[in-house]
């Protein structure tokens, strides 16, 4: 066998972010260094690969989307793999390795890649490496990072495995030759390709310019006196140990300036994932009074004159921008202030190293640099390790350039979680820490991500209110901090309190900023696909509703639903509803008081409310929480979900409420049904799979 040869292996990937491409990408890159190959696709590519004829190992990185769904890029191919006429040796032959993304934040951690493992299993195919689940609670890196590095050596053991099952004697020798050495061989690449590594001799002896660079930024932590470190200052050991730094992503996308002259393509071609829908505001409230924690704001959308249609309790997707200041501080930082409106060639470099390197599907070929910056990049995005890696190539300050390097080396593990993943650090954030860091815009157009259209419930019912979509959120606010010098608002909620502040305060003169008429402000919106939150087919089946703060949103879409069902059909019979609403205060955050009315009309059986932060002078003390007042009720939830078949539908944070009411749910469940903790868990996971328990959760 000839050594230059590299050995393939099939590297799939199913993305719904970007992140799941990216972790194969970096595989793909590595591949090199250890002398194999990879061929990767996206796993919707199905006609680029075939598993059922496949030798070679195969590599899958899969990410986890909604409430536990593989990426929309997977869905033939986990449709084709759950065909139940397939016999339990179809892929007998395979041989593979998963690395599954997820949130552990979410219920159904990781299911994406769960569901696709298992159901290799179930059909024969083999491990021949453990399968990796890595969680963005935490920071994806710390299972990923290791995952890649023992990679290298599972694959070579693979190779020799299939080579002794294939009997081919001599190249089992070739190949057991070079893997007698190869933990060896994957140190030393390690070492040498992946990995840069600075060196401080004991006793600081000054012998090299790695070291001179050094020794500037250890003077510099200590003349700024600093014991405690920071985003740009850093303590032993951090600061004197020698780094192990990824490899320097090789850059693959080349700009060109143009002219000014043209136009911006429309919003609805950076979208894939369906019709886009241009709608007016035509109405704003807020729902919180001025002394509340939080600001809610109700919108109406009218989309009369659209296709656009939803049903109560589905979601619903609004395009948004980056904030304008953020983009023009961007543009003066990278000295582009001038060039903002000149329209920009977007291409791949001319013999880029990047494997695989492909355009951006995010980016427009031709658009203004502006709009780039404006509608296509997450500015805010949480920098990775690989982009701080680049970034360092653009630093002169040398105590800066280490302090970067630092912060994407292994040894700055615990300082990049705590001064940019936990402190949610942005490039911005980044270059004014680091003034002398000036990036490239190719640089930015391959490590910022591409901005997301953010999700929301819709809370209204079309046939209620004919023509019209509401939707209520809270303005998200990020208060200044050491690493965040100006208060900032959520990208999307932030945009969408602005635009539609002449309407919220029509007598406050605010300054129309387009000039425009108030009432004419539009966004751009599209469905969100694949949604079971819906009210049950069957209207005289009972249904439990739990709704905290924003969670109560799609809930007022099912009772608007409700009372027009049971105005239009007086002689069906409906079936009794609940609803759970908690809030910090009575008088500040009780979003619908008009919930009264569903109460009042019979739409509404049962409401039970309760206020975390009002005092009470009552003897036996109120329940705080909604998950509290659940448990009140432990009969009736007991009796509508499990004796009258109903269903039960918990809607808001996932962080601190979704957990919390699954939890007193499965109590309830084993004091009523007498049945273990571990028991009532199954039986609510069997409820979940029948759709009768249904969360629409979100951070
Ligand atoms: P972003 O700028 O995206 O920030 C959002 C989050 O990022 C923060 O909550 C925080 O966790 C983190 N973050 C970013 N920067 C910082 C920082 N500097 N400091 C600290 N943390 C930071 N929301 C609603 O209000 N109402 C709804 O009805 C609703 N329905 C949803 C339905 C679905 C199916 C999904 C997936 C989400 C839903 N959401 C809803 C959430 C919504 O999509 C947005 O995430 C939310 O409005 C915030 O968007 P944003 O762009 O304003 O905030």
């Amino acid at each position: 066998m000839c050594c230059d040869v590299k050995r393939r292996f099939l590297l799939l990937y199913a993305t719904q972010k970007g992140q799941a491409k990216a972790i194969a990408e970096e595989i793909c890159q590595q591949a090199g260094a250890h002398g194999l190959e990879a061929d990767m696709h996206c796993m919707s590519e199905m006609d680029k690969y075939n598993l059922e004829t496949e030798k070679d190992p195969v590599v899958i990185v899969i990410s986890t989307t909604g409430t536990g769904d593989p990426p929309d890029t997977a869905r033939k191919f986990v449709k084709k793999i759950q065909d139940t006429t397939l016999p339990p040796d179809h892929f007998a032959h395979l041989q593979y390795g998963l690395l599954g993304l997820g949130d552990s934040e979410y219920t159904f951690f990781c299911n994406g890649g769960k569901t696709v493992d298992r159901r290799l299993q179930e059909l024969g195919a083999q491990h021949f490496y453990d399968t990796g689940l890595a969680d963005d609670c935490v920071g994806l890196e710390l299972v990923v990072d290791p995952w890649i590095d023992g990679l290298w050596l599972a694959l070579k053991e693979a190779f020799l495995l299939q080579k002794e099952k294939e009997g081919m004697s001599s190249d089992v020798d070739a190949v057991s030759s070079s893997l007698s050495a190869a933990p060896h061989v994957v140190h030393e690449l390690n070492l040498s390709s992946e990995v840069q590594n600075l060196k401080l001799e004991d006793g600081g002896v000054r012998n090299s310019d790695v070291l001179t660079q050094k020794l500037v930024d250890i003077s510099l932590v200590a003349s700024a006196g600093d014991t405690e470190p920071s985003l740009v200052h850093s303590v032993p050991p951090v600061s004197q140990s020698a780094l192990n730094i990824p490899a320097l992503p090789p850059e693959y996308i080349e700009v060109q300036f143009q002219d000014t002259h043209g136009e911006n393509p429309h919003l609805s071609s950076l979208i894939s994932e369906g019709t886009t829908f241009e709608v007016p505001v035509t109405k704003a409230v807020q729902l919180t009074s001025e002394d509340a924690v939080k600001t809610a704001l109700l919108l109406e959308l009218d989309i009369t004159d659209t296709a656009f249609d939803y049903q109560p309790g589905d979601a619903f997707c609004v395009i948004c921008p980056n904030n304008v200041s953020e983009v023009e501080e961007l543009l003066q930082i990278l000295g582009l202030s001038e060039k903002g409106d000149y329209f920009i060639c977007v291409k791949v470099k001319q013999g880029t190293k990047k494997k695989g390197a492909t355009h951006p599907q995010h980016i427009p070929e031709r658009s203004t640099l502006k709009f780039i910056l404006t509608w296509c990049l997450e500015l805010r995005a949480i920098p990775k390790k690989a982009f701080l890696r680049a970034l360092v190539e653009c630093t002169s300050d040398a105590g800066e350039k280490r302090r970067l390097q630092e912060l994407c080396s292994r040894q700055g593990a615990s300082d990049y979680t705590r001064f940019i993943r936990e402190s949610n650090v942005c490039l911005l954030d980044l270059l004014h820490a680091f003034p002398s860091c000036k990036p490239s815009l190719n640089l930015l157009i391959e490590h910022l991500p591409k901005l997301q259209a953010r999700s929301y419930s819709v809370s209204s019912s079309n046939s209620y209110q004919p023509g019209k979509l509401c939707f209520v959120f809270n303005i998200v606010e990020f208060p200044a901090c050491p690493t965040r010098a100006v208060a900032r608002k959520g990208v999307c909620t932030g945009w969408l309190a602005e635009l539609v502040a002449p309407l919220l305060h029509p007598n406050k003169n605010i300054p129309d900023t387009k000039g425009g008429n108030p009432s004419t402000e539009k966004v751009c919106i599209f469905a969100r696909l694949n949604n079971t939150f819906h009210l049950p087919g069957d209207p005289s089946v009972p249904f439990m509703m739990v709704g905290p703060g924003t969670g109560i949103s799609p809930f007022i879409g099912f009772l608007q639903h409700r009372q027009k069902l049971r105005e239009e059909h007086t002689d069906w019979e409906f079936g009794e509803t609940w609803l759970f609403f908690g809030c910090r205060h009575q008088h500040r955050d009780y979003l619908f008081k008009q919930l009264k009315c569903f109460l009042e009309n019979g739409t509404l059986t049962h409401l039970k409310v309760c206020f975390s932060r009002d005092s009470s002078t009552a003897e036996v003390a109120p329940p705080k929480y909604v998950q509290d007042a659940i448990r009140l009720y432990a009969k009736e939830v007991a009796r509508v979900l499990l004796k009258e078949r109903g269903y039960f539908y918990v809607c808001g944070d996932k962080k601190h409420m979704a957990d919390g009411v699954s939890d007193a749910v499965v109590d309830i469940i084993s004091m009523e049904m007498k049945v273990d903790k571990l028991e009532a868990m199954k039986i609510l996971a069997t409820l979940r799979e029948a759709k009768r328990y249904l969360q629409d959760v979100w951070s």
